[in-house]
């Protein structure tokens, strides 16, 4: 099997306190897979121990096969590790196509000269468009970021982060604080991704998390309760009664 991304025995302990209980996952290259669990399961934890923000008690994270454990979370963002933006990243002045664009000449090399190769630019602008075009924003680009719906900005922070060409993107709640109405598209332009970037999700709405992902992982306690394919956990007994609780 080729994985993407892997935890191996993962621990993390705030003073006594197990937040992270020896977690080993298996997120398949090209998988959509879903961590799901009640709050304060250790989600967001195993999320910063991925990007290396937090450092493990034990156990080790593998990116595409390399052990990534002591490498900072710049380094694993350099071998293809990416997570979304957070909102103010955003340039609320800049239009959609620009602001994608930009992050586009960043991976290029571009962004920090102020001569730029004229093909190459070009090229930026073109990838920076087919990005949207996959994400179905292609429509607002040439609209100011800041006069966009909730979850478009959303939507463009994830443009964002596959400017990088990044081989995993770890999408935090991309739906947080998106409302109802919005959430729906939001996930159908995300599942319009090709296959080439693995995307792990941390997601509560339970109807978007079934719809998306081919693989479930149940988080209770830091520990992985139980996973496979979502037929498999809406029919688990196990994660019945933990959702029951909530
Ligand atoms: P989730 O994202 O699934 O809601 P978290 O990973 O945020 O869960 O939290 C898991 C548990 O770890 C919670 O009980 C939380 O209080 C605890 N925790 C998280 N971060 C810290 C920290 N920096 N110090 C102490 N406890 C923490």
């Amino acid at each position: 099997m080729n994985y993407a991304l892997q935890t191996r025995n993962l621990v993390k302990k705030f003073g006594g306190f197990v937040a992270t209980n020896d977690v080993s996952l298996n997120v398949e290259a090209g998988a959509r897979h879903a961590l799901i669990g009640p709050n304060g399961a250790g989600k967001t934890t195993l999320i910063n121990l991925l990007t290396g923000f937090l450092e493990p008690t034990s156990g080790e994270v593998i990116l595409n096969g390399t052990n990534v454990t002591q490498l900072a979370q710049h380094q694993r963002v350099k071998r293809g590790l990416a997570r979304t933006f957070q909102i103010n990243r955003l340039f609320a002045d800049l239009t959609v196509l620009d602001s994608v664009t930009m992050a586009v000449n960043e991976r290029l090399g571009l962004g920090a000269r102020f001569w730029k190769p004229v093909a190459s630019y070009a090229e930026a602008v073109d990838e920076a468009a087919h990005l949207l075009a996959t994400l179905r924003l292609l429509d607002v680009a040439h609209e100011k970021t800041r006069n966009l719906a909730y979850g478009k900005q959303r939507l463009i922070e994830i443009a964002l982060a596959l400017a990088a060409k990044p081989s995993v993107l770890l999408l935090d709640e991309p739906a947080a604080g998106v409302p109802t109405s919005e959430s729906r598209e939001l996930f159908e332009s995300i599942a319009n991704l090709p296959r080439d970037v693995t995307i792990l999700l941390i997601e509560h709405d339970m109807d978007l998390v079934f719809r998306f992902a081919d693989q479930i992982s149940v988080l209770v306690s830091g520990a992985v309760l139980t996973e496979g394919t979502p037929e498999f956990i809406a029919n688990n007994p196990k994660v019945k009664e933990v959702y029951l609780g909530e």
